[in-house]
C-alpha cells in the first residue's frame, strides 16, 4: 500500500523532496515535479462540496475547464502523470455516476479513474459500493471515496471486503486508491495490512507541520511549516 501525498499552494522549498507521488487538485496552477516525482490529478469536486449550492459552477462548463487542464498536464508532465481523477460528486453516488456518463460525451479523449461514493448516512454500505463498480466495469485505477473522515479502524472488515468487491468487477490487475484517508501515522499504518487495496492518500503529514509538531530532529517551532513539512512526510514515505 503506498501513500500519495496532496500537494499545498504555494511555494516549496528547495531542499529534497521525499514524497513519490502528489496530488494536485484543479484549478490549482501546476506544480514542478522534482527529479523522478510523479503526480495524480483530482478534479476539485471536494472542495466545491462545501460549496452552497447557488454559488457551484455549471456543471458543463466546469468539466470543459477541468479537461482542458488535464489536456495541458498531459503535455506538460508526459509519463510523470499517473492519472487523473473523474469529475464526481461528494457522497452522492447517483450524481457521481450521471457525472460519469456527462464526462464521456465532454472529454473522450481524457480516461479519467471514477470515483465510487456512499451516502453519507450510509458510509459502510458495500451494495452502494458494488453497484458503482458494476457500473463501471474494467478500469486501470478505481477512486473509493473515503467518507466522513473513516478511520481505518472503523471501516474495519468492510474496506476489505470492498477491495474484493472492486477487483471483481473492476479487474484484477485495477489499482484502487482511496480518497482522502489516514488521519494519524498508526491510521496509515493500519491500511498497510488491507489486501487489494494500492494507494491512498494523507494530508497528516502537512497538518501535523501546520500545527507545530515536529517528527525530526532538525527542525524547530520556528521552522516555517511548510519546511518542515517535508520531514514527516520523509518519515512517511520510509515506512
Ligand atoms: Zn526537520
Amino acid at each position: 500500500m503506498e501513500v500519495i501525498f496532496p500537494d499545498w499552494p504555494g511555494l516549496h522549498p528547495d531542499a529534497p523532496d521525499p514524497r513519490p507521488t502528489i496530488l494536485v487538485p484543479f484549478p490549482r496552477d501546476l506544480p514542478a515535479l522534482a527529479q523522478d516525482q510523479r503526480v495524480v490529478l483530482d478534479s476539485g469536486a471536494f472542495s466545491m462540496s462545501f460549496l452552497p449550492q447557488a454559488d457551484r459552477p455549471d456543471v458543463a462548463g466546469w468539466m470543459m475547464q477541468l479537461a482542458d487542464w488535464y489536456r495541458m498536464a498531459r503535455a506538460m508532465y508526459g509519463d510523470a502523470l499517473r492519472w487523473v481523477v473523474a469529475p464526481d460528486v461528494f457522497g452522492d453516488p447517483r450524481a457521481t455516476l450521471a457525472q460519469w456518463q456527462q464526462w464521456q460525451s465532454i472529454a473522450p479523449d481524457i480516461t479519467a479513474a471514477p470515483v465510487i461514493q456512499l451516502w453519507p448516512k450510509k458510509p459502510l454500505d458495500l451494495f452502494t459500493i458494488q453497484g458503482q463498480a458494476r457500473a463501471y466495469g474494467a478500469q486501470r485505477v478505481v477512486m473509493l471515496s473515503n467518507p466522513a473522515r473513516m478511520t481505518a479502524a472503523r471501516w474495519g472488515r468492510t474496506l476489505e471486503d470492498a477491495c474484493d468487491l472492486i477487483r471483481r468487477h473492476c479487474g484484477p490487475t485495477c489499482h484502487i486508491h482511496l480518497l482522502g484517508a489516514g488521519w494519524s501515522l498508526t491510521d496509515i499504518a493500519l491500511y498497510r495490512h488491507i489486501p487489494n487495496l494500492s494507494s491512498i492518500d494523507s494530508i497528516t503529514y502537512y497538518l501535523a507541520a501546520q500545527r507545530g509538531e515536529r517528527w525530526c530532529r532538525c527542525c524547530t517551532p520556528d521552522t516555517p511549516w511548510p519546511d518542515a513539512a517535508m520531514h514527516p512526510a520523509q518519515v512517511i514515505a520510509q515506512r
